[in-house]
């Protein structure tokens, strides 16, 4: 039997989109970002999915590791780099690029000696996101300082996040983009500047290394731009069944707290998918389901293991009837609309519990 909730993966919308996104990035190298289990993706099997690209790019040296583990060579950037002299050790046994975002990095660095020249380096620079990186005034010091180094690193490159580049044609980010230009001046290396959204935004941004992450996964970053109008296809869709069917009096409620009240005689359907699967509670709020297909709206409480949908106005649902919460027919972030949140938040919360199936 088939378990009752279950992310379908779709490896060809995963190729699809990095060919989209090559295509966008003009040829810049494509580095994936796999981080966070590939985004609930899964992230090995994400990653060998993601075969052609150039590079993978995760946030923990742990995820690093479950790439080597499992036979996966490919260039790997550790986006936040290492913290002490034993990940250092760790990252420099398996070849990983570190990025170095702060002086105490280079502190390790220098003391590391022939370890850290395994390791290419990509030096980190806030434009303005003020999260990670030197300030373009503290930058020339930290460049100086990885010169020096002795012996140099393999590789060195340069790269900056943007804050706002969801945002069309934001101001923040020509800003952003303008100081690194500025800060970045004379000086020849590689650089990478764009996420999902700096690829697809309207403000070009030259660089030699683009760095998505959502747009591989087919969700857009952009509020009021669709992912199939930028050619996205969605690679998960979450999936579950009918449990069970029920008619509903009018005035009788659904679920905790009986904060739905059937306005009519009604027909509920109970779906096995709740927030222990990572379906958010503030999803009730509004959001519709497909059941075999066609729009339900949620009624009722989220619970941990199951909704309610109200479909009164479709025939033939019974149990076992699937139901889709987001994916293919329905955007996620949609879904993400609706929970006050973001498709990113959505995707990443798919909980443990619920089996990857490849499509
Ligand atoms: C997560 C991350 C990305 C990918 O961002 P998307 O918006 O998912 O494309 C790129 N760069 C850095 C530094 C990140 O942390």
């Amino acid at each position: 039997m088939r378990p009752l909730i279950r992310a379908v993966i779709n490896s060809h919308a995963l190729r699809h989109n990095l060919r989209i996104i090559r295509a966008r990035a003009a040829g810049a190298r494509v580095i994936a970002v796999v981080k966070a289990n590939a985004y609930g993706h899964g992230l090995v099997s994400t990653a060998l999915a993601l075969g052609d690209a150039d590079a993978l790019a995760v946030a923990r040296l742990e995820e690093a590791l479950a790439l080597r583990a499992a036979g996966i060579g490919a260039r790997t950037l550790l986006l936040e780099g290492v913290f002490s002299f034993g990940e250092l050790a760790e990252a420099a046994h398996e070849g990983l690029d570190l990025v170095v975002h702060d002086a105490t990095q280079i502190d390790l660095l220098e003391r590391a000696d022939a370890v850290a020249t395994r390791c290419a380096l990509w030096l980190k620079i806030d434009t303005g996101m003020n999260r990670l990186g030197f300030a373009p005034r503290e930058f020339p010091a930290a460049l100086a300082r990885i010169r020096n180094l002795s012996p140099a690193p393999r590789e060195l490159r340069l790269l900056t996040h943007l804050a706002c580049a969801n945002e069309r044609d934001d101001q923040v980010t020509r800003a952003q983009l303008e100081r690194f230009r500025v800060a970045t001046r004379g000086i020849d290396y590689e650089v990478s500047v764009a996420n999902s959204a700096g690829i697809f935004g309207a403000v070009p941004l030259g660089c030699h290394w683009v760095r998505p992450g959502l747009a591989l996964y087919g969700a857009s970053p952009f509020a009021d731009c669709s992912a199939q109008s930028l050619g996205l296809q969605p690679v998960m869709t979450l999936e579950s069944s009918v449990i069970a069917v029920r008619h509903v009096a009018r005035g009788e409620s659904v679920g905790y707290g009986g904060s739905w009240v059937a306005p009519r005689d009604s027909q509920i359907a109970i779906v096995a998918a709740g927030y222990g699967d990572g379906v958010h509670r503030s999803l009730a709020n509004g959001a519709t389901v497909l059941v075999n297909g066609r729009r339900a709206p949620l009624t009722g409480r989220v619970s941990m293991d199951m909704l309610a949908a109200d479909v009164s106005a479709l025939n033939g649902v019974r149990v076992g009837t699937p139901v889709v919460l987001w994916g293919e027919g329905l955007p996620v972030e949609e879904a993400a609309q609706h929970a006050g949140t973001i498709a990113y938040e959505l995707l990443c919360s798919v909980s443990p519990r619920v089996p990857l199936e490849p499509r």
